[in-house]
Formats: C-alpha cells, structure tokens, sequence
C-alpha cells in the first residue's frame, strides 16, 4: 500500500503500468529481524525453529534424508541460471555496495500481469524502469535492484552475488548482507516449477556461500523501518495470515532436501534453526553495514613479532578420501577446503596435495 501511494505520488503508477509491471513493487518494501519473533514467549513456543514450525523437532525438519547425489555444477545447470546483469555504474549499479552474502532472502513479485515472467523484469532492471522514491532512511538508490528473479522457465540474474541490492529493508541486514531471489507469479507460469527452481537457486547458494539453511528466510524477516507493516507479507504465497509458518518450513524443507542431495555437502553442516541461532544471527547482523564496515583505527605498531601462525596444513589424498571426510577430520568445511584449492566440484584425484586451511 504504502509503495502504490508513494508510486502514485512520483507519477510511476502509468509507467509501470505501461510495463505490465504494475505487480511488481514487493522489493520496495523491507524487513531486519522482528523483535515479536524473539521475545520469550515466542521462544517458549518455537523452541525448534524462529519460525515456530512444530514440523522440526525430532530429527531436524521431519523428512526423510536423501542420499548425496549430484553435483553443485549438476544443481546449477538444472536451475538454468541466465546472466543478464544491469550494467555496470548505470541505473540500480550508479552506486557499488559490497557485500558478503550471508543469508537468501526469498520474495514474490506480486506483479500478476500476463508476460511479466524472468526476462521481462531483467529487462525493466536493465532498462532503469523500476525506479523508487530515493529517501532518507528510506531507498538508498532511486532504484530497486536485486539478485535473481524465477519463473518455471529459467533464473535470470541482475547482479553479482558480491553485491548489495536495493529489496528488502533500506540500509539494514537485508540488503546490506542477503543474496534476493524474486519469485514470477504472472498468469500461466508455474508456481511449483517457480517454487522449486527456487529450493533448488537457494540450495546452491547455500553450498557456494556456506549459508546455513536458517539463514534462507522471507522477506517478511527483515524489519523495515517507518513502514506499516514493518513485516511485509511477502513472499505471501509461502506465508500464513502473513506470518512464516507450516508453508514456510514446507519450502525450507524443499530447500534442505536440494542441498542434501549435493554430493559434497553434508546434512551434518546444516546447523538446525533454533532459537538461540536465531538470537545469534540478529545479533550479528543487527547493525546496519555502514557501521560494519567503517574501519577502526589502526592498532599502535607492535614492537615485538609474534612467532608466525601457520595458516595451513596439507593433506594427501589417498583412496577412499572424500572432500566431507577430510573437512570433519580437520574440522573445517567442504566449502573452505574448495576454495583453499580452486575446486569447484567434489572430485579429488588420489595423490593430490590438498591444502587444508585452519580455522
Ligand atoms: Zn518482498
């Protein structure tokens, strides 16, 4: 509502119109971490999750584990993932936020006109059409931008995953620390393929990000500062009455099944959503990035040299030897020993030196 009336008032109601991207205005709303979801009733009654979804107790998410199967390229190709990004320093990338993706944050676009599928919105993203009241404490751009947007067809990317877009909650967490998949629900396209394209995008950024699957959360997550709601029900196909629930764990759940079955990643990597996590996760990113990023001063010089640290090990690798094995035995991660030696998929040929990094 509030982004109809603020579009009204800056005259874009007719161009988006023009579009058939009237639908599209879920990213200008955002979210950061809702107190309501962690105050001490909502922990007595979501112990499992901060979602509250009884569906996770017991073994974790209450369905059967599937056996590692393919690999993160195999993954990647069905998620049919086309590059078309804005260009570079023009429209919603004038201005270069870094970032480290830490957490997904899901959305639907809420634009049901005919046609107005992946391609249509990489071109209006392209084009700088979907623009945005810019204000203080507000859109940070004029813009709205974001990583990825599905449909039953294909995952047409906008911006590189190291940087921040312009879809959830203004200069918070959401935008300063979350990769965005936008979700198409224009008439006639799938919204299970769409659905499961996601789960399948989100999984693989998981395994490529070392995101845990508790940080793969709504946009209703995130708070958005000076709006009603500061929740936004969104994506409200994956909500119930507006809140994450069993639909939400059922979609977490599609999403964990997707990242099991990656042949070097392990179930066992997946810290389980619990309150506490929760708590630790706001608490790491309740500040907004600005203040992440400002640099302390330097430290005085130090006149004595400490003994340098060694910051490796390696191992070499023998039969029988697995990326999972040997990232359990030195307490590391799959992910960590990849990029230490330019993996990118889990085959490692026996006799091969590994560097194994220390954490
Ligand atoms: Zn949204």
């Amino acid at each position: 509502m509030w982004i109809t009336i603020a579009l009204m008032q800056w005259g874009f109601v007719i161009r988006l119109k023009r579009l058939g991207l009237l639908g599209l205005l879920c990213a200008l709303s955002a979210c950061s971490s809702s107190p309501r979801l962690i105050d001490a009733k909502s922990d007595r009654s979501a112990a499992a999750s901060p979602y509250g979804a009884t569906a996770l107790a017991g073994n974790g998410y209450g369905f059967a584990p599937s056996s590692p199967s393919k690999s993160p390229t195999s993954l990647y190709r069905e998620v049919n993932v086309k590059k078309a990004y804005i260009p570079k320093g023009r429209h919603g990338r004038k201005v270069r936020r870094s970032m480290r993706p830490s957490y997904i944050t899901i959305h639907s676009t809420q634009n049901f006109s005919s046609g107005a599928d992946a391609m249509r919105h990489s071109k209006a993203l392209n084009n700088g059409k979907l623009r945005a009241p810019k204000r203080r404490g507000g859109n940070r751009i004029g813009y709205l931008t974001w990583h990825y947007t599905t449909d039953e067809y294909m995952a047409v990317q906008h911006l590189p995953t190291n940087e921040q877009g312009e879809h959830a909650d203004f200069d918070g967490p959401g935008n300063n620390y979350s990769v965005a998949i936008e979700m198409c629900e224009h008439r006639g396209n799938s919204r299970s393929a769409t659905i499961e394209r996601t789960a399948k995008l989100s999984a693989w950024l998981m395994h490529r990000y070392n995101i845990p699957l508790r940080k793969v959360v709504p946009h209703y997550h995130w708070r958005r500062k000076g709006l009603t709601p500061e929740h936004k029900n969104c994506p409200h196909y994956l909500l119930d009455n507006g809140h994450p629930g069993a639909k939400w764990q059922w979609f977490l759940a599609k999403v964990n099944k997707h990242y099991k079955s990656i042949s070097v990643g392990s179930p066992n990597l997946i810290p389980l959503p619990t309150a506490a996590g929760y708590r630790t996760a706001v608490a790491a990113t309740g500040r907004p990035a600005a203040a992440a990023v400002r640099r302390p001063a330097p430290a005085p010089v130090v006149k004595r040299k400490p003994a340098p640290r060694p910051s490796a090990r390696y191992h070499t690798v023998k039969k029988g030897d697995t990326l999972y094995a040997l990232a359990r035995r030195y307490k590391t991660s799959v992910g960590a020993i990849q990029r230490a030696n330019r993996l990118s998929g889990s085959m490692i040929g026996i006799g091969k030196r590994l560097r194994i990094p220390l954490s």
